[in-house]
């Protein structure tokens, strides 16, 4: 992996960091689970969350304010970042994205559903499709949510999106000079995931992974290929 990050993979990183920071920040007093019927932040939670973005975000004590009011509105389904339906603007869903990952966070150490294999290419806890995943020793390939940060298993060789079992519907791109990630672009469905050999995480998490890859995105967007859930500073598409 290269040492010197270009510039606005630089950007990115640094607005992961403020990421980070901020859902490190919120300490959510209620538990969030997936079996709730409303997926949004209870009362006493919009506060903590709210004054958190004023932190390392620098949102203006206004746009702070607007967010609260939609927060205590009770529209917000934090559940729509896992169907991409294309209905929200991108900074919408960007916003969103950030603004929930408290809530997805608390979800997932709920459920507890870690390592599990996931029967219809989903996300066990949440529901989104997979963007990354890893090969691990004895070749097995495990997923990683974007959304809730869920890790488990599908199969080593298919698309988790269209649940093609063809591998000749599955093209492999690389990127010259960067060893240990790959793309695995699905013809089939036009979706992609990005795949990284685990012994990459020892330097750097997934998400941050995520990151460092965006090249990769960039080249498979261009050949018209998708991703189905966001990268983790919320953004899907990157051209
Ligand atoms: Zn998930
Ligand atoms: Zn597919």
């Amino acid at each position: 992996m290269s040492s010197e990050l270009k510039p606005y993979l630089k950007e990115m990183a640094d607005l992961y960091k403020k990421i980070h920071e901020f859902e490190s920040g919120v300490q959510l007093r209620y538990t969030y689970s997936p079996l709730e019927q409303a997926h949004h932040y209870r009362k006493e939670d919009i506060e903590t969350v709210a004054e958190a973005l004023s932190g390392p975000l620098d949102f203006t004590a206004e746009e702070v304010g607007k967010i609260k009011e939609a927060l205590s509105s009770g529209k917000i389904d934090f559940m729509d970042l896992t169907s991409d339906n294309g209905k929200m603007s991108e900074d919408d869903f960007q916003l969103l994205y950030i603004i929930s990952r408290p809530f997805f966070k608390s979800m997932k150490n709920t459920m507890n559903m870690d390592n599990m294999f996931w029967p219809d290419g989903s996300c066990s806890v949440c529901g989104a499709k997979p963007s990354l995943s890893l090969i691990e020793k004895e070749s097995q390939r495990k997923y990683d949510c974007s959304v809730c940060g869920n890790e488990g298993y599908y199969m080593r060789i298919g698309c988790p999106s269209c649940l093609s079992e063809n591998p000749q519907d599955i093209n492999i791109i690389t990127l010259e000079g960067e060893e240990g990630m790959r793309g695995d672009l699905c013809d089939r469905c036009k979706s992609y995931c990005k795949t990284f050999e685990s012994s990459m995480i020892a330097d750097h998490s997934i998400e941050y992974l995520d990151i460092l890859s965006i090249p990769l995105d960039i080249i498979a967007q261009e050949k018209g290929f998708n991703r189905r859930a966001p990268n983790p500073v919320g953004l899907m598409k990157m051209l």
